[in-house]
């Protein structure tokens, strides 16, 4: 009787990428493992606010991924895997001056152009559905059926579900190529060569190393804060609070790959746990560390927002690194010249959203099936890699 082996899949890097392909490729009958050049959540995942958001995403195809990647959290939590992780709420997003008015009415549009579901909340309402909102805030938009997930907890179920084994401080340092042109064979890293009938590679920024692609993924920074718990305080508040300042500073395509300022893009947001996430900056460099003036700017702004904020002591900063892409959009597909290789990197502030997605896709591409979106404009061949462009 002939024994078939299930195919081997070597995942390179255990962030929220990873740990969703790994997920959806074991169902799919892949013996999975998973390398990482330190630990699971140890990159961006570790250090996100958890956002599962349409409203902070730019029309067009990032946000329409954004709406399958909500509702891959919703089947993932109806199933089981992400109880007690995922957190369904609004997001409100406020408008403090004219030109966030302008943003936001345009915003709006997109929004609810995508079917996505829109209140309008004015003065004394909005007051009545945000407790505590300063009255300098006029309107606001909530944006319905958001969430919120931490990533390092969503990594660790997808991991756990997914039986994956994780090599833990394993480092890929490059590819052996098979006698059979197109295809990778096998991964060469500090734990010795490793085989594999299958590669993703979800390596956050460790991605543009071994793609070749370092001009076309930039580290960017961003320093969030956390407060301690205010029970009272969060339970009056049911969703993020999202300065329009946010989608500014994370859209403005003049200061997208350019330059050393930093962008500020204000978000309160209420925690599970009573506390507030407070963020965040938007700096190009791969620094992590946090600094007083950028601490004490997010805290004056959340203030003037949520003023019984002042009330509320800081518990601790910390800062990450995003993995941002020229035209913000991340890359995923097959990677050119291989047959079994694919790639996942990219996503800038919007991993947590899109990692359950993009596992459940890459899982697609591995089967040959049909894919969740329309691949096109996130075909990772839309750059070209150092060796193409010598
Ligand atoms: C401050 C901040 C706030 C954010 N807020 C949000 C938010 O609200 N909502 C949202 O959707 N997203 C948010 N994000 C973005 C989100 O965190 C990322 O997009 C997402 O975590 C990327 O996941 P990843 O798996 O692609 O990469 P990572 O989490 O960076 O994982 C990559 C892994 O690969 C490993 N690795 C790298 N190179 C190698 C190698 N050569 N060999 C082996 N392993 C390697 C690393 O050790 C790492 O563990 C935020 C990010 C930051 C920094």
């Amino acid at each position: 009787m002939a024994v078939t082996r299930k195919l081997r899949a070597a995942i390179v890097g255990a962030g929220i990428v990873g740990a969703a392909s790994a997920y959806f490729l074991s169902r799919a009958g892949f013996a999975v493992q998973m390398l990482d050049a330190a630990a699971p959540a140890s990159g961006a995942t570790g250090s996100a606010d958890g956002a599962v958001s349409v409203a902070s995403k730019r029309p067009g195809p990032m946000m329409e991924a954004a709406i399958r990647g909500v509702e891959t959290y919703r089947d993932l939590h109806g199933a089981g895997i992400f109880e007690g992780v995922f957190k369904e709420r609004s997001t409100f997003m406020l408008a403090q001056d004219a030109a966030e008015d302008a943003v936001l009415e345009a915003h709006a549009v997109a929004l609810s152009g995508n079917g996505v579901e829109l209140r309008l909340h004015r003065e004394d309402a909005l007051h009545r559905t945000v407790q505590n909102l300063s009255r300098a805030i006029r309107s606001a938009i909530e944006v319905r059926g958001e969430g919120h997930a931490i990533g390092y907890e969503v990594t660790s179920r997808l991991i756990a579900a997914s039986g994956a084994t994780v090599a833990r401080g394993c480092r890929v340092n490059g590819f052996r190529t098979a006698s059979r042109s197109g295809s990778l064979d096998a991964l060469e890293t500090s734990a010795g060569t490793i085989e594999a009938d299958l590669v993703v590679l979800a390596a956050g920024g460790g991605s543009a190393s071994l793609l070749g692609l370092a001009s076309a993924l930039r580290p960017r920074k961003g320093q969030l804060l956390v407060t301690e718990r205010a029970p009272a305080l969060n339970a009056g508040i049911r969703g993020s609070l999202m300065s329009c300042r946010y989608l500014m500073s994370k859209d403005s395509t003049e200061t997208r790959m350019t330059g050393s300022g930093r962008r500020f893009g204000l978000v309160v947001d209420p925690l599970r746990t009573g506390q507030f996430l407070i963020g965040g900056t938007r700096e190009e460099t791969a620094e992590r560390g946090t600094d007083a003036d950028a601490v004490r700017r997010l805290l004056v702004e959340a203030v003037a927002l949520v003023p019984r904020l002042r009330e509320v002591r800081l518990l601790r900063t910390f800062a990450g690194v995003r993995t941002a892409t020229a035209d913000g959009r991340p890359l995923i597909g097959r990677v050119r010249g291989f047959d079994n290789v694919l790639v996942a990197t990219g996503f800038e502030g919007d991993g947590i959203c899109l990692g359950p997605l993009t596992g459940k896709i890459v899982s697609q591409l591995a089967r040959g099936e049909p894919t969740a979106i329309d691949l096109s404009p996130f075909d990772p061949a839309r750059f070209a890699t150092q060796e193409q462009a010598a």
